[in-house]
């Protein structure tokens, strides 16, 4: 069992005692400015392990890997069975792209999405902290997944969200038994910070009109990724990982995973970290400008809704850095596109999803890859989260008379398919 010993600002390095600090490092914080703080743990318990003697450990959902999560009692670790999704490669998409290109389905969580793993960990830290209620401003899988964990822990559970939030979220969050409330778009940060401040009310991400510092128990459920696509290659380390980004807790997450198993001397090479975001995101905007600081950029239009945000963290920026990865954008064309082949692929990914492969086929077109042999992308959600969005760049299917000649001509005006050829 490893043990969390404080937390760091990853901007000056100054360490805190492990405490309810959800709004960064105070040192650092200067109006829109804020620093994340990331757990730090002492792996000295676990030095020695082996790659065999990981596999091995057992347990519920990504309780498995407990030993490097943050919560040490064993009776506050709620689960739904999260984790262990299929990491299964693309061979049309591979042979298009010119690497071995592989998916990580998150869309198989409890909640259908990858925030399944933060929600699973930041609920079960507020367990064993007592809180008793859990919140989060939030208009989709975020919501639906603290929701969902609320329930499981047997704590009461306040989303606020937007009117504009798609039914299936809010349909989601409401049949957990969530109090959700659609209120104005800064309205919800500043609810939410009110009752984190003067109730206690546990909160399960951002709430600062700031650069986003989260909840740094949640992010780290985001390790579990890592350990797993270690494992399921046979620890042979994938040269590139593509995330889909907004705040960019999943992206440090999963990079922290491959880091403890670096640490611990199970895998000598790490991958590079591509964050993929929306055409004009404050990623690339920041590493266009060589900055290491994200600033705002007003949110355009996106189809990819569950990335489409003003901010990302500085963890965002960090991880690039420490990883030797990159940033890439995408239009909706391209994550569209992307969506499309990946369904002929056999998955139906949220567009803000299908990104992280609409981001590694513009890399390899750009011959960006020509070094890379195999890739990673992470699938975060499913596509019928948001059937709309495909139902928009899709007609419906020709209706026909029952007749055999009718649907031979069907077949072949609409699909090109001719089954006499
Ligand atoms: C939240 C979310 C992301 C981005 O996660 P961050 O930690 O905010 O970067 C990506 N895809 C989906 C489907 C999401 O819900
Ligand atoms: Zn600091």
């Amino acid at each position: 069992m490893s043990r969390v010993v404080g937390l760091r600002c990853l901007t000056c390095g100054a360490d805190y005692p492990v405490s309810g600090m959800f709004e960064g490092c105070p040192k650092c914080r200067r109006g829109e400015f804020a620093s994340n703080l990331n757990l730090e743990y002492d792996l000295a318990p676990l030095r020695g392990l082996t790659r065999r003697a990981l596999e091995e450990w057992t347990g519920p959902g990504i309780w498995r890997f407990a030993p490097l999560l943050p919560v040490e009692r064993e009776d506050c670790r709620v689960t739904l069975g999260e984790g262990n999704t299929p990491l299964l490669i693309c061979p049309r998409l591979s042979r298009d792209a010119g690497v071995e290109l592989w998916v990580k389905d998150e869309s198989r969580n409890p909640t259908w999405s990858y925030k399944d793993r933060l929600a699973c960990v930041a609920t079960s830290k507020a367990l064993e902290l007592g809180a008793k209620v859990t919140t989060m401003a939030s208009t989709g899988n975020h919501g639906a997944a603290t929701a969902a964990y609320a329930a499981r822990a047997g704590l009461d559970c306040v989303i606020f969200t937007l009117p504009t939030v798609p039914q299936a979220m809010v349909s989601l969050m409401l049949s957990y038994g969530a109090k959700v409330v659609a209120t104005t778009f800064y309205g919800r940060w500043e609810l939410m910070a009110h009752c984190v401040r003067e109730y206690g009310w546990y909160p399960m991400g951002n709430y600062l009109m700031a650069l986003p510092t989260g909840n740094p128990f949640g992010l780290d459920g985001y390790k579990t990724l890592a350990f797993e696509i270690c494992i399921q290659r046979h620890w042979d380390v994938p040269d590139a990982v593509f995330v889909p980004v907004g705040y960019g807790e999943g992206f440090r997450g999963i990079w922290r995973g491959f880091c403890d198993m670096r640490d611990l001397g199970l895998i000598e090479k790490v991958p590079a970290m591509v964050a993929v975001e929306p055409e004009g995101g404050p990623i690339c905007n920041a590493l266009k400008k060589g900055a290491t600081i994200p600033e705002r950029v007003p949110a355009k239009q996106s189809v990819a809704f569950s990335i489409n945000g003003d901010y990302t963290s500085v963890g965002s920026m960090v991880t690039i850095r420490e990883s030797g990865g990159s940033g890439v954008e995408v239009t909706d064309a391209e994550i569209m596109s992307a969506q499309a082949l990946l369904g002929l692929e056999g998955f139906y990914p949220e567009p803000s999803s299908a990104a992280s492969v609409a981001g590694a086929l513009k890399l390899a077109r750009e011959g960006r890859l020509r070094d890379v042999r195999s890739v990673v992308c992470i699938l975060t959600s499913t596509g019928l989260k948001d059937p709309a969005a495909t139902a928009a760049v899709r007609p419906g299917p020709p209706a026909i008379e029952p007749r055999v000649s009718e649907l031979m001509r069907a077949l072949k005006e609409t699909y090109g398919f001719d089954p006499g050829a």
